[in-house]
This record gives structure tokens, C-alpha cells and sequence, in this order.
């Protein structure tokens, strides 16, 4: 038993982030306000996946838990594109689904914007440039911004939603 309190007091708490819990108060508070400003309080993003493996579809998923909360502040994945005001696009853009994702592109009314998210879109994955790979997304599409990583976590998604708001 004091075997394990030492470790317990050692490590600390593995399961939280108290510093990021402060930064993201500010991070919701700022997003909130910015669609409040930019999009009249709802911003509507269409998630398309243009030949991911799924993990940065998953860590969008988490952004919908009670913890990020996306929806309090006004932001909503929706399901077709023609509702859209924001393009997600996860995926190494195949060359079968090249042209479904300009099609969905093009049914967005505008104004419009494109996100891309993890490194897939940008052709920066562990993939090369071959006849089924149509990456990087902005050879077709006018990326607004761009969120790195491989897959990237909830933090970094929620934080580069606020920069592409602070951009734009
Ligand atoms: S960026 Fe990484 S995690 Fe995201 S779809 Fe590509 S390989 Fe998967």
C-alpha cells in the first residue's frame, strides 16, 4: 500500500491537465465569442473524409464530449455540405475520392472555408505522391488552415479552430 501512495504522490495525476483546463476556458471563451461575431453565433462544419484511417475522425469525435463541448459554443458538425459553412477535410485525398470531395466543395454555399486536419491532407503522413494519391488538398482546394499532426489530439483541433477564426 505505501509501495503504491509513493508512486501515486511520484507521478501525480496521469488522467488530467489541470494547466490545459485553465487554457481552455479561455480557448471556449474566445471560439464563442468569435462565431458570435463572424458567424452569428452557429458555425456549421461538414467533416469529409477523403481516404483517412479514421483516428483524426475519432479525436474530432471527442470535441463533441461534455469536456470540449464544441456545441455550447455554437458549432455543429452537420451532415451535408449544403448546410456548411467549413469544410473539414481529414485524408490523403485518394484518387477515388478526389472528386467526391470537390463536389462536396462545391455544394457549399458560400462563403466557405476549408480546414484540413492531421498531416494526411497536407501530404506530410508516411505516404509518397503516387497514381492513387492526389495529396496535398491544396493543389484542389483553397485551404483557409491547416491542423498538423498524425493524428492530431482534441487539444490541438480545438486550438486550431481558433486560430482559422482569429484569421479570418
Ligand atoms: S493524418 Fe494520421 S491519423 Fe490522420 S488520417 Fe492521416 S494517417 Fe490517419
Amino acid at each position: 500500500m505505501i509501495k503504491f501512495w509513493k508512486k501515486r504522490i511520484k507521478l501525480g495525476t496521469l488522467t488530467e491537465d489541470l494547466e490545459f483546463d485553465t487554457q481552455l476556458n479561455e480557448i471556449q471563451k474566445e471560439i464563442k465569442d468569435h462565431v458570435h461575431k463572424k458567424f452569428a453565433g452557429s458555425l456549421a462544419i461538414r467533416m469529409v473524409d477523403s481516404g483517412s484511417c479514421n483516428a483524426c475522425e475519432a479525436e474530432c469525435n471527442a470535441l463533441s464530449n461534455p469536456y470540449y463541448d464544441l456545441e455550447r459554443l455554437g458549432i455543429y458538425f452537420v451532415a451535408s455540405p449544403r448546410h456548411a459553412d467549413v469544410m473539414l477535410l481529414s485524408g490523403i485525398m485518394t484518387f477515388n475520392m478526389t472528386p467526391h470531395v470537390l463536389e462536396a466543395y462545391k455544394q457549399i454555399p458560400e462563403p466557405k472555408w476549408v480546414i484540413t486536419l492531421g498531416d494526411c491532407p497536407a501530404m506530410q503522413a508516411p505516404f509518397d505522391k503516387n497514381f492513387a494519391i492526389k495529396s496535398p488538398a491544396e493543389e484542389h482546394l483553397p485551404v483557409a488552415h491547416h491542423i498538423a499532426g498524425c493524428p492530431p489530439d482534441p487539444k490541438e483541433i480545438i486550438k486550431g479552430i481558433l486560430s482559422f477564426l482569429r484569421k479570418i
